[in-house]
C-alpha cells in the first residue's frame, strides 16, 4: 500500500489516463471509472496518503482543499443546489478498494440513507 504502483499517484502525475475535471498544485479530481452516480467524481491529494488514519495535522489546509474542491465540482456539475454526497471509505468494513486518500463526489440522484 506503498506509493509504489499507486494507481492514484499514477493519474495525478498523468502516467496513467484519467478524465480529469479539476486541478490545483496540491489536488486532482477525476471522473470515477465506475460511477456509481449520474456525477461520480474522485477528489484526491497530490501526496500519497492511504487512508483517513493517516491524515496528520499538517494535512488540515489540504483536507480543507479537498472539500472546496468538492465545492467547485459540484457547481461545475450543476449539483450545488440539488445536492451531493461527499465520502470518505476508510479500509475494509468500509469498502476502501484504492489506499491513496480519495473524497467521492456522488449526484444527480436521489441518495438513500442510512448507506449500504
Ligand atoms: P474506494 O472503494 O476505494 O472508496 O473507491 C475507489 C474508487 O476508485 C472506485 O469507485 C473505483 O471505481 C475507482 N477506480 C478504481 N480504479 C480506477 C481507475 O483506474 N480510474 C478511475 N478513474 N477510477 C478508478
Ligand atoms: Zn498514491
Amino acid at each position: 500500500m506503498n506509493k509504489d504502483g499507486c494507481i492514484f499517484c499514477q493519474i495525478a502525475s498523468g502516467e496513467l489516463p484519467a478524465e480529469k475535471v479539476y486541478e490545483t498544485a496540491r489536488v486532482v479530481a477525476f471522473k470515477d471509472i465506475r460511477p456509481q452516480a449520474p456525477v461520480h467524481i474522485l477528489v484526491i491529494p497530490r501526496e500519497h496518503i492511504e487512508t483517513v488514519n493517516h491524515i496528520q495535522p499538517e494535512h488540515r489546509e489540504l483536507i480543507g482543499e479537498m472539500f472546496l474542491a468538492a465545492q467547485e465540482i459540484a457547481k461545475k456539475f450543476g449539483v450545488a443546489d440539488s445536492g451531493y454526497r461527499t465520502v470518505f471509505n476508510c479500509n475494509r468494513d468500509a469498502g476502501q478498494d484504492v489506499y491513496h486518500l480519495h473524497l467521492h463526489v456522488l449526484a444527480g440522484r436521489k441518495m438513500t440513507w442510512p448507506p449500504g
